[in-house]
């Protein structure tokens, strides 16, 4: 079977591996559809995620779909040509941390397309097989399930966010993640929703999927805030830009006794933000770790129309086409928001 790896920055490369037979309890999955995430274009650009180092040949792709190839011996429920979204997080189930349900963070967690275990942009994979959760096939197309990773780590913001009816929100980074927590802080009942990007037809695409705000990032998007909220501040900021000055942002733009929920993953592996704002307004600061149990609800989500993953999928590539796929979303060419590489038909 066909695989890419990344070998050093920028830089990929073929290879023939051999495809495996299912063991206990594991399903051989034909990769249908993988998702390009800004976490893989950390690696593919600066050979690190925060302090993940890239030491030796990947596969990238953690956020993808599949369809089972064949059944490993044990597996039950699970049928042969069926469309799954693939958990990429294999927790260990037995640490302190799995044991309270919290796997997200495990010690031992295996995460596909985090060095040093081989992601998803290969043509088969075994893999665990109650990791493993179908989509019904009338609604979902192979790219739609893979945004179910996204939708996964946006639900699991949400929670932490603690957003509530008639709350105020401030999304700041209208990349994916953002664009599906505009959608499910809408869905919350939050009333205003303030979307703050600097790309323009992102912050259109905000609009659409329902922010009741827009701002540009201009210096003055802090008094563009406080503007809508009459000096009060927003109840909710949930950044996901992955940059300080939005951290900076998020802090003088929620209200005394907020709450801010940080998403973004900063290149340099420092956040840092004015200590006084946030201590005198005693925020409360979250930091998003992955998800955890999100897969079912976010399936049911996109399944009652509730939440839209097509609409930010802007580009789509065949396989071959992959090196280009990650050059475009890098430079943020041709207006890309999410792009999703086709492994097979
Ligand atoms: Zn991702
Ligand atoms: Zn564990």
């Amino acid at each position: 079977m066909r695989v890419l790896q990344l070998v050093g920055l920028r830089e990929f490369r073929w290879e023939e591996k051999d495809t495996h037979t299912p063991g206990l309890g594991e399903v051989r999955l034909r990769v249908r559809a993988v998702g390009i995430c800004a976490s893989d274009i950390h690696v593919y650009a600066h050979g690190r995620i925060g302090d993940t180092f890239l030491k030796s040949p990947l596969i990238l792709g953690h956020e993808f779909s599949a369809t089972i190839d064949e059944l490993g011996p044990g597996v039950k429920g699970l049928s042969q040509r069926q469309l799954v979204a693939v958990d990429p997080a294999v927790p260990c189930e037995k640490c302190e941390f799995c044991l309270q349900g919290n796997p997200n963070f495990c010690q031992s967690l295996r995460f596909l397309g985090s060095w040093p275990h081989d992601g998803a942009l290969s043509e088969f994979l075994c893999y665990p097989a109650h990791l493993v959760h179908p989509v019904p096939e009338e609604i979902f197309t192979s790219s739609d399930a893979a945004m179910i990773e996204p939708l996964g780590v946006a639900l699991h913001s949400l929670k932490l966010g603690h957003v509530h009816p008639g709350d105020s929100v401030v999304v700041h980074g209208c990349g994916p993640i953002g664009l599906l927590l505009i959608q499910l802080v809408r869905n919350a009942g939050a009333m205003e929703i303030i979307a703050i990007e600097p790309i323009p037809h992102r912050r259109q695409m905000a609009l659409e999927l329902g922010a009741t705000h827009s701002l540009s990032v201009d210096d003055h998007q802090v008094e563009g805030v406080l503007e809508i909220t009459k000096g009060r501040g927003v109840d909710r900021v949930f950044e996901a830009a992955g940059e300080n000055e939005a951290v900076g942002d998020a802090i003088e733009v929620c209200k005394p006794g907020g709450r801010v929920v940080l998403i973004g993953i900063p290149v340099e592996d420092v956040t840092s933000f004015r200590a006084s704002p946030a201590r005198h307004k005693g925020l409360t600061i979250m930091l998003v770790r992955r998800m955890k149990h999100t897969y079912p609800r976010a399936i049911s989500l996109v399944e009652a129309g509730k939440v839209d993953v097509r609409r930010m999928v802007t580009h789509h590539f065949p396989f071959e086409q992959t090196p280009d796929a990650f050059r475009i979303v890098e430079n943020r060419e041709d207006d890309v928001v999410k792009a999703v590489i086709h492994m097979s038909e």
